[in-house]
């Protein structure tokens, strides 16, 4: 069910819970900004998520709150995470809903990273 993205930050929803690891998760990547692990329900060859590790609901509270540091080592985070993956060539997608327009499930941000086949030309 897509969640209304300006709602208070909730500390018990699922990726809350797997950074605290209170719930398992095939981690891939972290560090002081950000935590990386595959998709439960993968869409592609490849499919991580990349959250980062402060409270932040989606990319418009994380923008209009997060500290330019812990915007730059997120952003650098999920480029690393595709670099580690193999995946600069040929090539992959970046995806981040927000809000119920925007199909948003998990009421912390995330970014999905696609990759492993072609993706074809997305179109919304
Ligand atoms: O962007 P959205 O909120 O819709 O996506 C949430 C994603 O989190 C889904 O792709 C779902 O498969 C994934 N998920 C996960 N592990 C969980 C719960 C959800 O990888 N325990």
């Amino acid at each position: 069910m897509p969640i209304d993205a300006t709602l208070p930050y909730d500390d018990d929803n699922i990726f809350a819970r797997i950074l605290r690891g209170e719930i398992p998760a095939k981690r891939v990547y972290e560090d002081d900004h950000a935590l990386a692990f595959h998709d439960i329900a993968p869409q592609a060859p490849v499919h991580v998520l990349v959250i980062p590790k402060g409270r932040y609901v989606s990319w418009d509270d994380f923008s209009a709150t997060a500290g330019d540091a812990e915007i730059a080592g997120f952003v650098r985070a999920v480029a690393t995470v595709a670099r580690e993956q193999g995946l600069v060539e040929p090539g992959y997608r970046l995806l981040a809903n927000v809000g119920s327009h925007g199909g948003q499930e998990v009421p912390h941000l995330h970014v999905h990273l696609f990759g492993g086949r072609a993706l074809g030309r997305m179109v919304a």
